[in-house]
C-alpha cells in the first residue's frame, strides 16, 4: 500500500523543513530546501543530527555522552508524521526548486519520498531532487526514476560503526555504476584516508566523484583539519567539500 505520511523529525512543534544554502558537498552554494528525515539505520559517535535517532532507553554510544548535560532523546518530542500533501504545501511555498532529501537515514522511507516527488512535480515541472544518504541502502527502481542526485557518504571506522553494517556491498554497487552519484568522505585524521582509497578500489568507486571534507561540528574543530585535508585532497587529486553552513550559521538546526 502507499505511504501517506513521511517520518521527519520534529523541531520547535513542527517538522524540520527549511529553506538554505547547500553546505556541504558538489551542490555547496545552492540555494535549497531541506526536508529531514528521522530514523536512522547507523549509529555514529560523531552525529551531528543524533536527534532522528539517538532515542532514550537505547544503548548507542555517542560522542556527547562525555558532557553531562547531554540526554539521548525522547522519540515523541523528536519525530513526528506528516502527512504528505502537507510537506509538499511547505516545501512549494518557498518557491525554490532545488529540494534535498536529508536525515537521518531518508532511504529508510523509499515509498513516501517517492509519493512527495511525484506530489512535487504536480506543482512545478523544474523540481531538482537531491538525496543524502550513509549509502548502506539501495534505493528501489521506482525511487531512482525521480530522484536526479545521490550524495552518498558512506561511514569509516571512526564513525563507531560496524564494518558489516556500515559498508553493505548491494548498496555500494548501485551507487557506485550510478552516473548520478557522487561520494562524500568524512576525514578526521590521515589514517581515514587509507580506509577511503580501500574502500574505492573495493567497490569500484569513481574518483573523481569523491569529495573529502574535514570532521567538525564548530568552526574551530573545522579550521584545524581544513588546511592539512586541501593539501592532501590536492596532492592525492580528490575534491575538497568544506561545511559552509557551519561556517555560516554554526551547529544550529533549521538553517
Ligand atoms: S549515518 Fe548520518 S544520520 Fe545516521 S548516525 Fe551516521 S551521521 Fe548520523
Amino acid at each position: 500500500m502507499a505511504a501517506t505520511t513521511l517520518k521527519l523529525a520534529r523541531l520547535n512543534g513542527a517538522a524540520e523543513i527549511f529553506h538554505s544554502i547547500q553546505g556541504e558537498g558538489v551542490s555547496s552554494g545552492y540555494p535549497s530546501v531541506f526536508i529531514r528525515a528521522s530514523l536512522c539505520n547507523l549509529h555514529c559517535r560523531w552525529c551531528d543530527t543524533d536527534y532522528t535517532w539517538n532515542w532514550a532507553g537505547t544503548p548507542w554510544p555517542h560522542e556527547n555522552d562525555a558532557d553531562p548535560s547531554y540526554q539521548k532523546f525522547q522519540k515523541k518530542d523528536y519525530l513526528t508524521e506528516v502527512a504528505i500533501k502537507d510537506v509538499a504545501e511547505k516545501v512549494a511555498s518557498y518557491q525554490c526548486p532545488r529540494v534535498i532529501l536529508t536525515g537521518g537515514e531518508p532511504l529508510l522511507q523509499d515509498s513516501a519520498w517517492q509519493e512527495l516527488m511525484r506530489a512535487l512535480l504536480e506543482k512545478r515541472s523544474d523540481y531538482h531532487f537531491e538525496i543524502e544518504t550513509n549509502g548502506t541502502i539501495a534505493p528501489s527502481a521506482e525511487f531512482d526514476q525521480w530522484i536526479h542526485q545521490y550524495n552518498i557518504s558512506p561511514k569509516l571506522e571512526n564513525s563507531g560503526n560496524r564494518a558489516k553494517n556500515r559498508l553493505r556491498s548491494e548498496a555500494l554497487a548501485f551507487f557506485a555504476k550510478s552516473p548520478k552519484s557522487w561520494f562524500k568522505f568524512v576525514i578526521a585524521s590521515e589514517h581515514d584516508l587509507t580506509e577511503v582509497e580501500a574502500i574505492r578500489t573495493e567497490y569500484n568507486l569513481p574518483q573523481h566523484r569523491i569529495l573529502l571534507m574535514p570532521e567538525g561540528r564548530d568552526d574551530a574543530a573545522l579550521q584545524k583539519r581544513r588546511l592539512w585535508l586541501a593539501e592532501l585532497c590536492r596532492d592525492k587529486n580528490y575534491r575538497f567539500s568544506d561545511r559552509l553552513h557551519i561556517q555560516l550559521w554554526g551547529s544550529k538546526r533549521g538553517v
